[in-house]
């Protein structure tokens, strides 16, 4: 199986993910925005037992429910733990360039900004992710 060793901003954290992403998107949720203050965060979401955390010092925490991962050092978010779901999303500001592919938009009920392109705006999670397929016009 492929696998894609990615690391943090100064290199103290090293993380192996095997296989392929379940799905590359951008989440749009208040608690993505307030812990990286960002208006959206594009993610690559792997299953929780591909994400292995190969070497370095992690520091983990909740803004509410969902768990955080950042190096100890430079503070780069490595990913979150949507509580309960059994994936890890992956920042992707860490993976090589042009391997981020964005299928969709998810949580778009909580937008600051609209963002317009030809991916589907969901306005929570999509039905594969235990939501509704409700969409959002922008
Ligand atoms: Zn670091
Ligand atoms: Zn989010």
């Amino acid at each position: 199986m492929s696998s894609l060793n990615i690391a943090c901003h100064c290199g103290n954290v090293k993380i192996r993910l095997t296989g392929e992403p379940v799905v590359d998107l951008y989440c749009h949720c208040e608690d993505c925005q307030r812990i990286t203050g960002a208006g959206c965060v594009p993610y690559s979401i792997y299953p929780q037992a591909a994400v292995e955390v190969t070497e370095g010092d992690t520091m983990r925490w909740a803004l509410k429910s969902n768990q955080r991962t950042r190096c100890t050092h430079c503070g780069t978010y490595l990913f979150g733990m949507p509580e309960g779901m059994g994936i890890h999303g992956i920042s992707a500001y860490l993976l090589p360039p042009g391997s981020f592919k964005p299928q969709m938009h998810i949580m778009c009920k909580d937008a600051l900004v609209p963002v317009k392109d030809e991916l589907p705006h969901f306005a929570g999670f999509p039905a594969s992710f235990g939501g509704s397929d409700e969409k959002i016009a922008w």
